[in-house]
């Protein structure tokens, strides 16, 4: 999942933006100003993309673009400006943002944006490998194809590491089971979707403490599982 930093001060767009970007399928990293932003940013080096807001107080939104460009970051960047700062926009792509957006945004303008500026920055390089998703006390390969809980291995099937991996790339997000049979076992496997429970059940034996009450692997009841964690 690519890491987006949220920079925005006020809370309720900040909770708008994080819950549309999480919703497809990105990593929010929240910020409520500049300074936050920054240390955000030093800490997770793989973000791909910043969302900044201009007004802010203390440090503005293109305060922080600069510096972002400054420290030879390549990242996307998305200015979030006010309907009234026609000038901002201008200021903002000269300070090394990509685009902008102008508020009020709805949610589709603002994951169409995003998901735009992504693919045009992968374009042109080889898109980075990502071999590791993380999720709890659990790490999966996508090299090895393997699976640690807290750096120790699980010995899995073929089937229930893509279950994982469908798992811990959508977390939070509840799959009927007829989803999950197609993605795991093909769009024109004709099996049943008990098949599903089964291969469930025996994988809760293995990742959850206690298989009966699972803490990871939840069942949405009449409907199928989530990723819970
Ligand atoms: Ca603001």
């Amino acid at each position: 999942m690519k890491k987006i930093l949220v920079l925005e001060d006020e809370s309720n767009i900040r909770s708008f933006i994080v819950i549309n970007l999480k919703r497809n399928g990105y990593d929010p990293i929240e910020a409520s100003s500049g300074e936050q932003a920054l240390e955000r940013l030093k800490v997770n080096p793989d973000i791909a993309l910043a969302l900044l807001d201009v007004m802010l107080p203390g440090i503005d939104g293109f305060e922080v673009c600069r510096k972002i460009r400054a420290s030879g970051s390549k990242m996307g960047i998305i200015m979030l400006t006010a309907k009234s700062q026609e000038i901002d926009k201008v200021t903002g792509l000269m300070t090394g943002a990509d685009d902008y957006v102008t508020k009020p945004f709805s949610p589709a303008e603002l994951t169409a944006r995003v998901d735009a500026l992504i693919r045009r920055l992968g374009g042109d390089e080889p898109a980075e490998e990502v071999y590791e998703l993380q999720s709890g006390p659990f790490t999966l390969n996508t090299r090895n194809r393997t699976l640690d809980r807290e750096g120790k291995r699980l010995k899995l099937t073929q089937i229930e590491y893509l279950l994982m991996k469908l798992f811990m790339e959508n977390p939070g997000k509840a799959m009927s089971r007829s989803d999950i049979l197609t993605a795991v076992w093909g769009a024109d496997f004709e099996g049943e979707l008990k098949t599903v429970d089964v291969n469930i059940r025996r994988l809760r034996m293995k990742i959850e403490s206690d298989p009966t009450e699972p803490e990871f692997l939840t069942t949405v009841w009449g409907y199928g599982y989530k990723w819970g964690y």
